[in-house]
């Protein structure tokens, strides 16, 4: 799907074409499966995650319920460290903080390290719309932006490419054939990304997690680019959701366990930069302008929501989606969002209220696999149903459907009316079975059969024979010969 391109077509529609796709398919299972095998071999190395997933649980509980104190903590220690504060309540607000730093810098050249929440506000676009280039410094980012598409991973975005559209987008940006060989092409991008360093006017990143006490900007990444971007261009700005605040470092210290083992395998990340303020007078390197605009753009709307407060508490691993049976299936894209996976089916429906993904929550088996998998015990699968109960009443449910499941609902309601369905039930499915199994080859239980086994309902309900051998008894107790 590229880039800011608005997509009207449904999750289903959007997975039938994911699915035709092998190499994505191939591609997506052969990655998950080694970042799964990867964290697993990391927690094991650690010892007592489930204590380190209850901690991280707790502490990301602590700050979202008290998000006013630490974030107002953190932005009074930012502001004194000397960074300046920008707070935008949606994109559009956060697009133009962004761009009114853009031109009074009269910068031409923007450097940007990996993030989501620039994503989230289409940032790229903006900048771009007003003539600034922008250029993406993360080797995945770096490929998709080629491509002009969107992420289809949190960490790994360009997992759907293949070597061959690699070498293509590259040899169409330097205009040069560059051929397949992987240290050609990583010796392209570096030596383009290089340039980028030294010549932008602005370094643009996320912000993994603002430290309250001190007003820091911790930023995580595997290759380094991050430090880069916001250590060589005169002016950083930061992005961040308004709920990556964490309150110590000694909380720090649990996430940056919790994170990269999650994330990658990872024990430690490669790079993890903490910036508290531009540069200072005796500093050799750093900004000399820092601006951190903080984002809520629907987050707030969740604080308040019992049902829904837990989803803040992302840290943005993407451990959830590797375990997801559906992710896995159809890769990120099919989701049509910034977020994709089991993340992205709750965050985005939550942030973006309205008709536009309300469709999202269905693309989830329900499993609970997400849940098992998130460092910070997010239950996704319950809010996944919540957001289903939501959606129900909305335009996108068809008559028919909603008909059917009132049906439903009046048929269960009383034991003589389920006992009448269930034997109507009984006789209607007698054309379509087969081998004790319900086969369809048209109408809508064909969706349902065309995948799965159904099997056929009992020729005799359990309270039915239940009764019989309540009767057998009886008269053989009566009849004992
Ligand atoms: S929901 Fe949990 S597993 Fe998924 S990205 Fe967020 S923190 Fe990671």
């Amino acid at each position: 799907m590229s880039a800011g391109a608005k997509d009207r077509t449904s999750v289903i529609e959007r997975s039938h074409a994911a699915l035709q796709d092998d190499f994505l398919r191939a591609a997506v299972r052969f990655t998950t499966d080694r970042l799964k095998d990867r964290k697993h071999g990391a927690t094991e190395e650690l010892g007592r995650w489930e204590e380190w997933r209850e901690r991280g649980r707790e502490i990301r509980a602590h700050t979202v319920s008290h998000l006013d104190y630490y974030l107002r903590r953190f932005v009074d220690n930012a502001r004194a460290a000397g960074a300046e504060i920008h707070f935008a309540s949606d994109a559009q607000e956060a697009s133009a903080a962004v761009l009114g730093v853009v031109h009074a810098k009269q910068a031409q050249l923007v450097a940007k390290s990996k993030s989501m929440v620039s994503e989230e506000i289409h940032i790229n676009r903006r900048l771009e719309e007003q003539n600034v280039r922008v250029v993406e410094t993360d080797l995945g980012e770096y490929i998709i932006q080629l491509a002009n598409e969107m992420p289809s991973h949190i960490i790994i975005p360009a997992i759907h490419k293949t070597r061959e559209q690699i070498k293509d987008l590259f040899t169409r940006d330097g205009g040069q054939n560059l051929g397949t060989d992987t240290k050609a092409l990583v010796t392209f991008a570096r030596r383009k990304l290089r340039e980028t360093f030294l010549t932008a006017d602005i370094g643009m990143t996320g912000c993994n997690f603002g430290v309250a006490e001190s007003g820091s900007v911790v930023l995580f990444t595997n290759e380094g680019n991050a430090d880069m971007v916001s250590a060589l261009p005169k002016t950083h700005i930061v992005v961040m959701g308004m709920e990556r605040v964490l309150p110590t470092f000694a909380d720090l210290e649990v996430m940056a366990n919790l994170l990269p083992r999650s994330a990658t395998g990872q024990k430690v990340i490669t790079y993890m930069s903490v910036i508290t303020g531009p540069r200072r007078a005796q500093e050799r390197c750093g900004p000399e302008e820092l601006h951190i605009v903080i984002l809520d753009n629907g987050r707030s709307s969740q604080l308040g929501d019992d049902e829904f407060r837990d989803v803040l508490h992302c840290i943005r691993c993407g451990a959830c989606l590797n375990v997801c049976p559906v992710y896995r299936h159809i890769g990120g894209h099919a989701y049509g969002s910034v977020y994709p996976g089991p993340i992205g089916a709750v965050l985005t429906p939550l942030l973006l209220q309205g008709e536009e993904f309300a469709d999202l929550p269905n693309a989830s088996s329900l499993c609970g696999a997400c849940y098992e998998a998130c460092p910070v015990k997010i239950p996704l699968h319950d809010m996944l149903v919540a957001l289903r109960r939501r959606a129900a009443g909305g335009p996108r449910t068809k008559r028919a459907e909603r008909a059917a499941w009132r049906g439903y609902a009046l048929a269960f309601a009383k034991p003589g009316r389920y006992r009448l369905v269930t034997r109507m039930a009984r006789l209607a499915q007698t054309p379509l079975q087969h081998d004790g199994y319900i086969e369809s080859t048209w109408g809508p239980l064909m969706g349902w059969t065309n995948s799965r086994h159904a099997p056929a309902l009992a020729p005799e309900s359990f309270r039915d024979r239940f009764s019989r051998m309540k009767q057998d008894v009886r008269t053989i107790k009566s009849d004992p010969q």
